[in-house]
């Protein structure tokens, strides 16, 4: 397929932001935007490096990757309106595989009221989606890694670890509880918008996507606010067949697995009830799991584990190192 009826076939019959003047089809898109702040971000995915063609198909390729990017915007308390995709495309991926791709994409966006407005085509050696997001936030509302205060309740959204788990089952085939759940949870990971579209309600709310695990996500918020945070082991929230999988992968994955796009946040203890309730009204599972702290002047992660207190490595993924 040549680019020019490439661009035709990935271009939506029609756009669902009502802020949109301009799409695909120009030089660049336009969007008129007078009371909302604009939060924007972009996020870049590689084959070999965050997939692998045999656990993911072309349509959780893109579906994933769009994933990732929304996730952003929620943990800012925005939601999501718009997205650009900028693709390298390799031969050794048919029309019919990348066609897939952008299914992935278009159906998760549908599922956010998200409109693909523009973006760019090459071809190269290694399949690439660069994705641009742009989304809206209540003046004033965005919550801010540096909102963390002392005497916060840290929390955390659904389980972790659901997305390494799947990958373990697909990369090591067996007999498992719950493959299939495991599996879409590394597939087709859900970003927390709806959740997230609650948190303009409260005064401060310090949140971070679980994108490296949260040993990473933890210590960003704590080194951002100037605080120390100490989480408790047993009240890390994990799905019930979990403990199927050895200790040392069930401690691995829910600490330093990631790609699970649930939320860690912090919120005064004051607020903590009525968020419990948001979470309880719209059936998110919303989990206490440590409180924010700054006596010890550092800003460090700590583990309550059998009674004993331990220093919480940072050891996601890091690229470049
Ligand atoms: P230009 O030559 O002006 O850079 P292009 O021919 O690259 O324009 O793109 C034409 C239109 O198609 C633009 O609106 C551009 O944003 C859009 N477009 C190109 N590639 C993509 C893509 N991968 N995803 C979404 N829109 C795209
Ligand atoms: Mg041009």
């Amino acid at each position: 397929m040549d680019e020019f009826s490439f661009i035709k076939s990935i271009k939506q019959q029609f756009y669902r932001q009502s802020t949109l003047v301009k799409g695909i089809g120009d030089d660049a898109a336009v969007f008129r935007q007078p009371f909302s702040d604009i939060v924007t971000s972009v996020d870049t995915f590689v084959e070999n490096i965050h997939f692998r063609k045999d656990t993911m198909k072309p349509f959780h390729v893109g579906y994933r990757a769009l994933t990732a990017n929304i996730s952003d915007i929620a943990a800012m308390g925005a939601t999501p309106a718009f997205y650009l995709v900028s693709i390298v495309i390799p031969t050794t991926w048919c029309d019919a595989e990348i066609d897939d791709v952008f299914r992935g994409m278009h159906t998760l966006a549908s599922n956010y009221k998200m409109d693909l407005i523009g973006g760019d085509t090459v071809s190269g050696s290694e399949l690439t989606i660069s994705i641009t997001v742009i989304g809206y936030a209540r003046k004033g509302s965005i919550c801010y890694r540096h909102n963390a205060r002392d005497g916060d309740i840290v929390f955390a959204t659904g389980t972790l670890g659901d997305s390494q788990a799947g990958y373990y089952i697909l990369t090591n085939p067996g007999d498992y509880m719950d493959a299939d759940y495991y599996i879409r949870s590394h597939q087709m990971p859900e970003p927390q918008v709806n959740f997230a579209s609650y948190f303009h309600h409260f005064s401060r709310v310090a949140i971070n996507d679980i994108s490296d695990g949260i040993g990473n996500e933890a210590a960003e918020i704590c080194a951002e606010s100037n605080v120390s945070m100490i989480l408790e082991d047993e009240q890390i929230p994990i799905s019930d067949n979990y403990h199927q999988f050895l200790p040392e992968l069930q401690y691995k994955w829910k600490y330093f697995g990631g790609e699970d796009f649930q939320l860690l946040g912090t919120i005064s203890a004051n607020d903590w009830p009525k968020l419990k309730k948001v979470a309880d009204s719209i059936h998110i599972r919303l989990t206490r799991i440590g409180r924010v702290f700054t006596e010890d002047n550092q800003h460090n992660v700590y583990l309550k584990k059998n009674g004993r207190k331990y220093l919480l490595p940072k050891k996601g993924y890091t690229h470049l190192k």
